[in-house]
């Protein structure tokens, strides 16, 4: 099955979305990826999801890209009841950083980084900064605080204390564990929190020894900002996380660090994903506002790849309903975004970036329908993708991993196919399908690599 939508979504798995029938559902209506975020759940509950997707992708003739999300050196509040409990303006709260549970009315916040780091006058900040706190006293791991901006806090909810300097290994015990776990598990990307910069990158990669699962980098740390071109080398794709970035950098300046981490992941060529409440009204109402529907277009007006569901899907009251109007919107918006190949210098590119270009202008000039592309790794439809042609992007492989990979990429449709000529065997496939018809324009290209033997 094959969507026309050209920009990729991204959906959290979470309680409201796990289930077979509505995974699959998400899936139809234009889910590419799915991220299971380990923050949450244990391996038993991801393997059972991940082994759904591969089923539904069997029967939906779809590739869909598994991210593992892995917490890094994120802090969060341990358990609390189950409807949270309320923190009011002006109240005085107790924090316990030696506990995960909730017992006399102390908050539980299990970090050591926490208590050692914290200081009477910090601000500290709950769930995305929507509530606020300020420390008043400390003492053996037990915090006082003023609550300055109240609400209810949940379990599990994210604290940022920018003062906090996170001076740990990237890579924690229980972090390793869902790593291997995931490698086994078949997940397609695992997502590294937090970094700080390309050396937290290469000790994931150390640890991985010879995996070839993807990297996703997320961009939440002002020091990733200023590291971002030696990141962007390093990983294979890039997260703006917008959710932690918010907060650790000022919230009225994230569109401007939006345009620019597009801008710099761009230049080099590279996939990148814009997450974090894109339709967040939908966790609670079945449409969303009209500033969300901005928000998501303006993705793609910046030249994002994929767009990102975090709670909309994972705990909120409207899963489908969200893809489906995140797909709306993406469809609506993908053909009116500038086509950029015009701006690029030629003599400035790579040989197999130039090979991409050109067969960008043939495919845009010829009217063809589709570029069929015999995929024996990646790279080819990648750089098309770069851009940004009109027509759809074939991507045939005989690797259901690189099918998988490619899900993420704009405007890049991966087939699997069987036979020793991947671009006929491709034809074949989508002619029976409809998705092609005969006397229709196609252009076909084997691998950059091959293009280049063959032309020097
Ligand atoms: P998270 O990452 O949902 O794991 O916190 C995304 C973000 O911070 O925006
Ligand atoms: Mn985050």
């Amino acid at each position: 099955m094959i969507t026309k939508k050209k920009t990729k979504i991204i959906a959290t798995i979470g309680p409201s979305s796990e289930q077979e029938k509505i995974l699959e559902k998400l899936i139809f209506l234009g889910v590419d990826g799915a991220r299971l975020n380990f923050s949450h759940g244990s391996h038993q509950e991801h393997g059972r999801i991940i082994e759904t997707i591969r089923k539904i992708e069997k029967k939906l003739d779809r590739h869909i890209a598994v991210i593992a999300d892995i917490q890094g050196p994120k802090i969060r509040i341990g358990n609390l009841p189950e409807n949270g409990i309320e923190l009011k303006d002006g109240q005085e709260i107790t924090i316990d950083t030696g506990t995960r549970e909730f017992y006399e009315n102390r908050i539980p916040l299990p970090s050591l980084l926490f208590r050692d780091g914290t200081r009477e006058g910090h601000t500290v900040f709950f769930d995305d900064g929507t509530i606020q706190v300020r420390i008043t006293s400390r003492r053996a791991g037990i915090f006082k605080a003023i609550v300055l901006k109240g609400g209810i806090l949940l379990s599990k909810k994210g604290v940022n204390a920018p003062s906090l300097e996170i001076s740990s290994s990237i890579l924690s015990a229980k972090d390793k564990a869902d790593i291997e776990f995931s490698v086994k598990a078949g997940a397609d990307y695992i997502a590294i929190s937090f970094l700080k910069n390309a050396k937290d990158l290469l000790e994931t990669k150390k640890f991985l020894g010879k995996s070839k699962i993807k990297i996703i980098a997320k961009i939440e740390r002002p020091e990733a900002i200023l590291n971002i071109n030696e990141i962007i080398d390093e990983a294979d794709m890039i997260m703006i996380a917008r959710g932690d970035l918010g907060i650790e950098t000022p919230l009225w300046e994230l569109p401007i660090r939006q345009k620019e981490i597009i801008e710099s992941v761009r230049k080099k060529v590279k996939p990148v994903i814009v997450a974090t409440q894109m339709l967040d009204s939908m966790i609670r109402n079945p449409i969303p506002t009209r500033a969300e529907v901005s928000d998501v277009a303006n993705a793609v007006f910046d030249s994002t790849d994929t767009v990102m569901l975090s709670g909309e899907t994972a705990s909120g009251k409207y899963p489908t309903e969200t893809v489906d109007m995140m797909r709306k919107i993406l469809e609506a918006t993908d053909d009116h975004q500038e086509t950029i190949h015009e701006k690029l210098k030629l003599s400035n590119m790579a040989p197999e970036l130039c090979i991409a270009n050109s067969t960008a202008h043939i495919v845009e000039k010829s009217g063809a329908k589709a570029i069929i592309i015999g995929a024996e790794d990646d790279i080819l439809a990648k750089t098309i993708s770069h851009f940004r042609p009109r027509a759809m992007i074939i991507a045939a492989t005989k690797d259901p991993k690189i099918a998988r990979s490619l899900s993420l990429v704009w405007g890049v449709t991966p087939i699997v196919v069987k036979g020793k000529d991947l671009i006929e065997s491709a034809k074949k496939k989508l002619i029976n399908s409809g998705i092609i018809k005969k006397g229709d324009k196609i252009i076909s290209a084997y691998s950059a690599d091959k293009i280049l033997k063959e032309v020097i």
